[in-house]
């Protein structure tokens, strides 16, 4: 059930007083709807609609919707939707006829050849894909909003009709069976209000925020609006008494301004009890105001006159006015004390920034001139789309697509700066990381560390507004998985991604191309270069086409190199070169520890540069190195095949982590003492855990060591303190 509380503002709004003040056009229908539209639109224009509408009845004719009601019903509520935002014809025409590609026989030649390009092209663009293209639904919805999307980036009505038809969907959501309710909901949550609120359509998105959040949460959903109800009529609300007085002193001041009492939406309470993780009771900011002013040199004024009359919360000011968000919303938001020592959030804007920030890109839709110029939303919001979609053009999967288009839409923003004073926005949440890659790639591929207001910070620290970010960047840099989870910007994850990708690609075929060569000197043939010819008669025989994909193969640990070396020299038939298959004769391979996505460290035994070791090729995860003496070694070594000897370079210049087991006396200061030993000899401790026992504690460690000569140096050390009873590798 929708409660009482969703105030659809979109349903029948006046736009200027002198519609107001016209007779509503009452009933639904087509005539309905043409007398509702004859209050901005031309005859021409409402006969154009007119046509539309039989066309639409005609191939819509039998159908019907969930709720058992004349299907044509759906999208004449879609184009009354978009009337009451004063939308022009073609995007009226093209909302009643939004349905006829998708559900009827009609085709985009009929359309254009009866309504032109322009309509054609835009019923296009909010048609789905179709789902025997898709292998499943979740894959046929992605690639429809994807194409949604680009059809979006030649022309932004095709949203606006798309959020139109959302918008009614949600409003007749009731007719449908619970999961798919639900589903809807959820969708639109995720997608469709985090989008219009991109667009600055605040006043579409809001109802369709509040209506999912009572599908989802009913409970949540009537216990808020409840409080909100309460705290509007209740005598405690000191909004309307403060709206009074607000009014006459802007009167007495000259500056002329509408004041009102706003209730917050229930979904904004919602989200900032958990954004603030607090309980309904708990929450204070729940009144508000907005003045809104004639012009634009009037807004700061009144800001200082409210200023001057209640005193603000400190850092609550905001000035969206000389920085706008980045949909084109301009206000100034402050919160003041109130007189009964309640805060109340002020937000101060001009006309015309108010029609703006309700309905965005939507807004002046009829008369573009009144907000060219870079700042207008329409404007900006085709920047970013284009913008978006370019950073996308990697081509992920259309799923992907989806789950990055999800992490740009995250709604709050922070603004920093960079060394050249250039300001960079960011969305909440974002790391230096984030800001590595907003500013370059490259300078994100290489990024070694940051310093945030001149002071050192790890990569993953979030950004907060008015910061001054620096990024520090070093040759030997480079993206490491773990990166993935410091980010929250789609520019910075599609990158990362791709990095590793490439990195991956690169390391399983160098190491491919040491495995076979290991296997194949194993069985005697102990060339330098493999000659192409033999390449070729591999190849053949795996019915391959690739060499490189081969030895990538080979390094993922899909194909054993063993079996892949014998198969070459059977076909090769040089048998001849083939010398015994000694234990001992096996060369060991070298590795260079810089191979971190396809070379791990075992975690049973944690080898480190001067430890014997072995590898054993794993599927998929590449090689894993243990140490000979590894309890599992047997194990290991009972397939011959995909174990190797392997040994260390000279020039390995990264750290080892390594467990160090003490039992040490149980005293004061023992834990102080060991951390001292160790960082004293150039070693950093990255977890300690200790457990007492009767007369003294055991304490695992794992620090990070060169090699086993920094390591023995250290436990020489440990072993002479007093503290330390016994000590082993872990
Ligand atoms: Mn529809």
């Amino acid at each position: 059930m929708i409660t009482s509380r969703l105030r659809p503002r979109l349903r029948e709004r006046a736009a200027t007083p002198a519609e107001a003040a016209a007779p509503r056009a009452k009933g639904g229908g087509v005539e309905g709807l043409l007398a509702f539209l004859g209050g901005y639109l031309g005859a021409d224009a409402l006969d154009s609609i007119r046509g539309a509408c039989d066309f639409g009845a005609r191939a819509h004719a039998g159908q019907t919707r969930e709720s058992g009601e004349a299907y044509i019903h759906h999208p004449l509520a879609v184009a009354r939707i978009l009337g009451a935002m004063r939308m022009d014809s073609r995007t009226i025409v093209s909302a009643v006829l939004h349905d006829v590609l998708e559900d009827t026989d009609i085709t985009t030649g009929e359309l254009r050849a009866r309504f032109g390009d322009e309509v054609a092209a835009l019923v296009d663009g909010v048609s789905k894909v179709s789902l025997l293209e898709q292998e499943t639904r979740e894959h046929a919805e992605a690639a429809s909003f994807r194409k949604m999307l680009m059809a979006t980036a030649t022309d932004l009505r095709v949203i606006i009709i798309k959020l139109a038809d959302r918008l009614h969907n949600m409003r007749t959501l009731d007719s449908l069976r619970a999961e798919k309710k639900r589903r809807v909901a959820r969708q639109t949550l995720e997608i469709y209000a985090p989008i219009a609120n991109r667009l600055g359509m605040r006043d579409l998105a809001e109802e369709l925020e509040d209506m999912s959040l009572c599908s989802l949460y009913p409970r949540r959903h009537r216990a808020i609006s409840k409080r909100l109800g309460e705290d509007a009529r209740g005598k405690k609300s000191p909004v309307n008494a403060l709206c009074e007085k607000l009014g006459g002193e802007l009167r007495h001041a000259g500056i002329p301004a509408r004041v009102h009492g706003r209730e917050k939406s229930v979904y904004s309470i919602y989200r900032k009890m958990q954004r603030k993780k607090i309980t309904l009771r708990d929450m204070r900011d729940i009144h508000a105001i907005r003045v809104i002013t004639e012009t634009r040199p009037q807004c700061y004024p009144a800001l200082g006159l409210i200023h001057r009359l209640y005193k603000p919360r400190p850092g609550s000011f905001k000035d969206y006015i000389a920085i706008p968000k980045a949909n084109g919303y301009q206000s100034l938001h402050t919160v003041v004390i109130g007189p009964a020592g309640q805060p109340v959030e002020v937000q101060i804007r001009s006309e015309a920034m108010h029609r703006v920030a309700e309905q965005g890109v939507a807004s002046h839709w009829l008369y573009k001139t009144e907000t060219t110029g870079e700042h207008a939303p329409q404007q900006l919001a085709q920047r970013w789309l284009s913008g978006f979609l370019e950073s996308q053009q990697k081509s992920l999967d259309s799923g992907e697509f989806l789950d990055h288009l999800k992490a740009d839409l995250f709604p709050d923003e922070v603004y920093v700066t960079t060394p050249k004073g250039e300001i960079k926005r960011l969305p909440r949440g974002a790391t230096a990381l984030d800001f590595s890659y907003a500013v370059h790639t490259d300078i994100g591929n290489r990024c070694a560390g940051a310093r945030i207001n001149r002071r050192a910070v790890a990569l993953h620290e979030a950004l907060r507004n008015g910061d001054h970010v620096e990024i520090i960047t070093s040759r030997s840099a480079r993206p490491h998985p773990a990166w993935l989870n410091y980010v929250v910007t789609s520019r910075a994850r599609t990158s990362i991604r791709h990095f590793l990708k490439q990195q991956k690609e690169k390391e399983s075929f160098q190491l491919g191309r040491k495995l076979l060569k290991q296997a194949l000197a194993r069985q005697g043939y102990r060339r330098l270069r493999i000659p192409s010819a033999h390449k070729v008669a591999l190849l053949q025989r795996l019915d391959m086409k690739d060499w490189t994909q081969l030895l990538r193969d080979i390094g993922y640990g899909k194909r054993p190199a063993t079996l892949a070396a014998k198969q070459m020299l059977a076909a090769v038939q040089s048998g001849g070169e083939s010398g015994g298959e000694a234990e001992d004769a096996r060369p060991a391979m070298v590795i260079e520890g810089t191979e971190r996505l396809l070379v791990t460290h075992a975690a049973c035994c944690h080898p480190i540069p001067g430890d014997q070791i072995i590898g054993v090729m794993s599927g998929g995860k590449g090689l894993v190195v243990h140490r000979a003496t590894c309890p599992r070694r047997r194990q290991i070594m009972r397939s011959p095949d995909s174990y190797f000897h392997l040994a260390w370079s000279d020039s390995i210049k990264r750290k080892f982590q390594v467990p160090l087991k003490m039992e040490t006396r149980n005293e004061p200061g023992v834990l102080a003492a060991v951390s001292n030993i160790i960082a004293m000899h150039g070693s950093n401790i990255s977890s300690v855990q200790v457990s007492a026992r009767n007369n003294a504690s055991v304490m695992s460690v794992t620090m990070e060591v060169a090699d086993r000569a920094h390591l023995e140096d250290i436990t020489k050390k440990l072993r002479a303190a007093s503290c330390v009873i016994s000590l082993a590798r872990g």
